[in-house]
Parts: C-alpha cells; structure tokens; sequence
C-alpha cells in the first residue's frame, strides 16, 4: 500500500499535489511518501510481534539522509554495505549496536572503522575476509562480532542480477564449507561467532524459497549447536517482493513471511533480525517527468522524455516495469497507445518503459514512475552530464527538498585541469 493517490484527478503524496512540487523543483525529480515508508515498517514490525527480532532497513536501497532519519525515527536498525553507508547511517542518528555491516569486499580500512564504531555485528562472506577481520580487530585490541553468510543454495525464481542465493552466485559460503568456516572462526582472536546470515536475493515474490532457505538454516543451526558454538541471532536477509504491477503480481504479505519465519525457525529461541530494502522503500517513492516530444514512427510510438537511464537504471538493467501514470488523471475510458518511454540519453537501451499501453501523453504533460523509491535515486549516474536530480520528502500537507537538483558549475568543477595546460 502507499499513499500516492489522485485528488480532484490530480496525483498526489499524501496531501500534497505533484504539480505543485514540479512548479517548485522543476522536473525530472524524485518524490517519497513518509507515511509510506513509516506504513512498511510498522506492518513488518506488527508481522513479527511476539518474536524477538530487529529490522535493519538496508540502506542501498535508498540512502538519503531524510530518509534515514525517517527509518532511524521509527525505531529501526540498518544494515550497510560501505563505510559510506555506515557513516550515513551514523549522520542519520543510528546508534553503532544496531548496524550489521555486510558485503563481499569490505576492506581492511573499512573494517577498522567500523570496529572502532562497535557496531552490532560484521556478515562475513569468505575465509579470507574472517582472517582479514581477526588481524584487524586483535591489532585494535578490539572483538568483531561476526554472523557468517551462508549460501543455501536455493533458487530465489528472481531476475539473475539480484538472485544471491545461488552456488553460482559470489555471495556467502558455500553450505559445505561453511561448518568448518564456524569452527575456525570459533578460534580466532579478535573475533565473536554471534549469529548466521543468509540473504538470498531481492524481488521475491513466492514463499517457498525462503522456506526452503529457512530449512536449511534451521538444520545447518542445530549442527552449530552440536558443535559447541553459541549462537543467539538469525540474519534472515532482505528480499520480499513489492508489487510493481498494480495489483497484478501481488507478493506475499508480511504476515504471511512471517508465518513461514516461525513455522520454520520459531522454536529456536533465536532473535530475528531482517534486512529490507525494497519492501519499505519502493512503493514509497515515484518518479516524475514530463513529456518533451512525442515521435510516431512506422514500428514504434516513442514518447520521449525529460527522465532517463542514468536518473532511474532498473529497467535497463533488470529489465525492470513501472507502472506509469498520468500526473492529471484520464478518464479509465481513454484511447490507448502502445508506446516507448524513452530518455534523451544516447543509448538504446535509455528507456524507462518499453511496449506500454497507455493514454496518449501530450509534450509537457507530467508522468509519474511508481514504485520508483527503491534503487532510483541511489543508482543516478552523471551519464550525458546529465544533473543528478532532486529528492523530495512529503509528510502529510508538507514537502521538503531532501537533496537538490546539481548545478552544472558543481558537476564540471569535480573535473581538475592538469598543471601543464596553464
Ligand atoms: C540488497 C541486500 C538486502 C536488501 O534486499 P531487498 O531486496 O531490497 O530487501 C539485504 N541484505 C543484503 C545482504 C543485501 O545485499
């Protein structure tokens, strides 16, 4: 559910109308619903009522900093994949025991800074990164609590690029190797085996990996448990689904991955903790763009756009589908045309929407991407040197700038003019 919604037939967040904010910011831009974001991490809160657990919004999801204040707010932990990340979930007012540190190439730097933090806990993904932690906490004089990702080896039925739980994939340890990883660790100085983490991809939309996934754990924590070691957390990942399709493909509810969660591991005495990224965030952020020229060829109807590629990636890269809607509403009855939307960057593969029926969109006509909150913003690249473009919050009746639109003095200034041309 989130709360962008036609008033009047004009599309608003929450109570605050988009044109309004496009006459403010100027378009492309991007526009996030607090109360939707504060919804997804109540109703995933409420699901897991009664079970120790702890919600670590993953912040690569979206990272602004308002953002983050808002989960931070909310009560919610984080889990980062960078010092960047870690430094912006600190500026947002996180404290260090709720942050879990994960990723495949965290490097020595980063480990050290993040053990001088005290943060709840590292995912390690290989043997060389445990070694690699050991040396660098004992040569702080410090003790890294670590979980060790490990990979069930179960098909996640998602787009390759974000399926992770795979053998194939470069994510976690293998099932087989990672009891022996255990033991090791359990050896090590400057290391704490606290937990286990699994995360086995994004975009899912069926129960029954996980509950093939949460099996394997269940059984995989009891030979732990045989072997000696103490293990007081379960890291279940991130991964549910989000409905980018209206109400076409409509993932499991909370309740429901919840339900699996206990089925499966509830009788541990294990505390819970999760990593979501898109299930709070996607649904609560829309791009808006406007029309600039409309291009009927013989094959194709374009609709050429002031967004593009390097604004939002997921359909060029994942092959990914938002839904569009008409800023001013149509009626449902209007005339469809099959159409491109496309962006003014020099790529075929610059489009935002490929073979979509929709209304005849008219030059400087407003269009919104839905579900556009979760891996946008984030993945913005400068391609074309094109400007990064705004973020706005909306909060009930109000709107704030979260991040504004680059000015092109900005951009060309990171660029440095070697001494021998002066
Ligand atoms: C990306 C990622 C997440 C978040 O995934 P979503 O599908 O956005 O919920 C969680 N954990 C890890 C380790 C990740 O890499």
């Amino acid at each position: 559910m989130h709360h962008f919604h036609y008033t009047d037939g004009i599309l608003h967040a929450e109570s605050v109308s988009i044109p309004t904010i496009a006459e403010a910011v100027g378009t492309p831009f991007y526009c996030y619903s607090t109360a939707t974001f504060t919804r997804h991490v109540e109703v995933l809160s409420q699901a897991f009522d009664g079970s120790d657990h702890l919600i670590c919004y993953a912040v690569k999801a979206n990272s602004n900093q308002a953002v983050l204040k808002t989960m931070a707010a909310l009560g919610t932990g984080m889990d980062v994949v960078s010092e960047g990340e870690l430094r912006r979930a600190r500026a947002a007012g996180v404290p260090p025991n709720k942050i879990i540190f994960a990723g495949v190439g965290k490097t020595r730097d980063e480990m050290a800074y993040a053990i001088n933090e005290d943060i709840l806990g590292f995912n390690v993904e290989s043997a060389a990164e445990l070694n690699a932690l050991s040396e660098v906490a004992s040569g702080l004089g410090k003790t890294a609590r670590i979980a060790i990702r490990v990979n069930p080896d179960v098909d996640a039925k998602t787009h390759a690029k974000i399926s992770t739980g795979k053998s194939e994939n470069k994510f976690g340890v293998p099932y087989s190797q990672a009891l022996a990883l255990y033991d090791e660790a359990a050896n090590l100085p400057g290391i704490d085996v606290t937990g286990i983490h699994m995360h086995i991809g994004s975009q899912i939309t069926e129960l029954e990996p996980f509950r093939l996934a949460f099996a394997r754990m269940r059984e995989f924590y009891q030979e732990l448990r045989t072997r000696g070691h103490n293990i007081s957390h379960l890291d279940i990942g991130g991964g549910l689904g989000v409905p980018y399709r209206g109400t076409n493909d409509i993932p499991p509810h909370p309740d429901e991955y919840a339900k699996v969660v206990r089925d499966t591991l509830g009788d541990l005495g294990l505390k819970f903790v999760m990593e979501p990224g898109r299930m709070i965030a996607a649904n609560a952020g829309i791009l808006v763009s406007s029309v600039i020229y409309t291009k009927p060829t013989e094959n194709k109807h374009f609709t050429i756009i002031d967004a593009a590629m390097n604004d939002l990636i997921r359909p060029t890269l994942y092959d990914a589908h938002h839904d569009v809607w008409p800023v001013i509403e149509r009626p449902k009855s209007a005339d469809r045309v099959v159409q491109d939307l496309v962006g003014p960057v020099c790529e075929s593969g610059d489009y935002l929407g490929q073979n979509q029926p929709l209304p005849l969109l008219e030059p400087d006509e407003l269009i919104a991407f839905m579900s556009a909150g979760a891996y946008g913003a984030v993945m913005a690249s400068t391609y074309n040197t094109r400007l990064l473009i705004p973020e706005v919050l909306v909060n009930g009746d109000q709107f704030a700038v979260v991040r504004p639109r680059t000015t092109y003095d900005e951009l060309i200034s990171l660029d440095k003019i070697p001494p021998w041309f002066t």
